[in-house]
């Protein structure tokens, strides 16, 4: 731990006198609205300045995104892999430092942060190697016509993520942009704005030319309304809660923005009495304890056959009790601190909530300490999916168990949600499993896993998770207008 915080110290003085700047058209920036403070939860302390964005800087960085647009473009595409096959290798480079930097900014933990820096790098590797397959036409004939289906970048697009796993979820938006030719505005979460002033910087000197990645920081209600209403830029590839991606999706209305919404959830996983239960009990705990809870496609909601109840809520409360909450630089810690204080203070708000609910507190429900945001992973029985903790996202270390009897009274509840992001069945009857894959409201399913990321893979939700897909193709379908050409023969 000590020599983590040593080397995080280095990586982090350079912030502590300069602070975080905007990067607009390759040169850093002020905000013109000032500064904002970025605080780390693990001890409550000001980790520097950050330049505060607002209309103006938007502006800026969407004409510089315009500016460089035509240039990034037209580039040819085999010169384009080559420029991002080095920001992959200059990210793996520099992977500790992103990681470091990440756990100190969000609260996350090393021994996960490590592995999504080195998933940033894999996004970019991924989508430069698919540079050439996304120009592909189609060559379809028919009597009178030699059709030719082309397509071509969007143009400038606005990138807003949220503060958890943000790295990893930026490469993950702005590596398929800038492949398919597109010049990106990203504005990062306020609360972690770390390691997306180091994605911009490792960017550019791995030869990304000015302007065609931006970093505005701010609030979203100036900054980010801005980036949805601007003009110049052509679509929005959004992350964050349902709410703002309602929000958004009015506000960029009025100059008819593409949107990708990929939004909560509140995922279900459902084991039936003839799983693999330790495989089973393994992956439960792993879907909603590890990266402290703070993650989309946790399974936050557990249904669970009420003949093997007694016993597998009888292994997870002894499970979760030896769950290691501690400093997040430590290789042994398992959960760290909430991100900030206004998600502790709603995180926590729950402990009560599934009390006056009826529900038990099985497991966990308290604060630790008070240095920073941290709290014991949380176990909650006897709860029904009526209730508040069964129905709202509350996006921490928290597992709401409910018990079935029947496959269709499970299947109502896993659907009785407003959201439909991912769901996990857990069974060994493979004709149970394909009924009920088939019947449940969610983007993506895993039968028998836990979440497994393939990149080629369609990745989005239903319902209020969502709307639209990125991954594979799906992603260049999203950063990239259809053109079709029709020749007389
Ligand atoms: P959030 O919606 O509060 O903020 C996300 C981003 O939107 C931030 O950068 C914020 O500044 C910006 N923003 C806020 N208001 C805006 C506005 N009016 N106009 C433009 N931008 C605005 O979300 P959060 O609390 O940072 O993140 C947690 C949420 O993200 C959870 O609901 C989680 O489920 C969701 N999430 C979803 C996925 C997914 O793939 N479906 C992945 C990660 C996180």
């Amino acid at each position: 731990l000590s020599a983590n915080i040593e080397k995080l110290n280095g990586y982090l003085s350079r912030f502590k006198n300069t602070g975080i700047m905007n990067r607009i058209a390759g040169e850093d920036c002020a905000g013109s609205a000032g500064v904002f403070q970025s605080i780390s939860p693990v001890d409550k302390s000001v980790v520097c300045d950050v330049a505060r964005g607002d209309v103006s800087d938007v502006d800026a960085a969407a004409k510089a995104a315009a500016d460089a647009f035509p240039a990034w473009r037209d580039m040819p595409a085999l010169e384009r892999k080559k420029i991002l096959l080095k920001v992959a290798d200059a990210i793996e480079a520099r992977a500790e430092e992103i990681a470091l930097c990440e756990c100190w900014d969000t609260g996350q933990t090393l021994r996960f942060m490590s592995k999504a820096a080195l998933r940033g790098a894999e996004n970019f590797r991924y989508f430069a190697d698919q540079v050439t397959a996304s120009r592909d036409g189609q060559h379809l004939q028919s009597p009178t016509l030699m059709n030719v289906t082309t397509r071509k970048p969007i143009g400038p697009v606005g990138v807003i993520t949220p503060w958890n796993t943000p790295f990893m979820l930026s490469t993950w938006k702005i590596a398929p942009a800038l492949a398919a030719g597109c010049t990106v505005v990203h504005k990062p979460a306020e609360d972690s704005p770390l390691t997306a002033r180091l994605l911009v910087e490792i960017a550019e000197e791995a030869g990304l030319p000015p302007g065609v990645l931006n970093t505005v920081n701010g609030y979203g209600h100036d900054a980010g309304k801005r980036l949805t209403e601007h003009p110049a830029i052509k679509a929005i590839a959004f992350v964050g809660e349902s709410r703002t991606g309602s929000i958004i999706t009015k506000q960029g209305a009025d100059t008819l923005k593409r949107m990708h919404l990929e939004l909560g959830g509140k995922n279900p996983v459902i084991v039936f009495d003839d799983a693999d239960l330790d495989r089973a009990l393994d992956a439960v705990i792993f879907m909603i304890y590890s990266i402290n809870g703070e993650r989309c496609t946790s399974s936050s909601r557990l249904l669970i056959q009420d003949t093997i109840r007694e016993e597998f809520e009888t292994k997870l409360v002894e499970r979760v009790n030896n769950i290691k909450v501690g400093h997040p630089l430590d290789p042994v810690t398992e959960i760290g601190p909430i991100v900030t204080e206004e998600h502790y203070n709603k995180v926590t708000s729950y402990f009560d909530i599934a009390k006056e609910d009826g529900a038990t507190v099985a497991a966990g429900g308290v604060k630790v300490g008070d240095e920073g945001y941290f709290v014991r992973p949380t176990l909650f029985t006897n709860a029904n999916n009526k209730m508040r903790i069964a129905q709202e996202e509350i996006f921490g270390p928290v597992l709401t168990s409910i018990p079935f009897s029947t496959e269709e009274e499970a299947l109502e509840m896993a659907n009785d949600t407003q959201y439909g992001l991912t769901g996990y069945v857990w069974t060994n009857d493979l004709t149970r499993a394909l009924r009920f894959t088939d019947s449940l409201e969610a983007g993506m399913i895993w039968v028998n896993s836990e979440n497994v990321r393939h990149l080629p893979t369609p990745f989005g939700g239903v319902k209020a998770s969502g709307i639209g897909r990125d991954g594979g193709d799906w992603s260049f379908e999203f950063y990239m207008e259809q053109k079709h050409i029709g020749f007389a023969t």
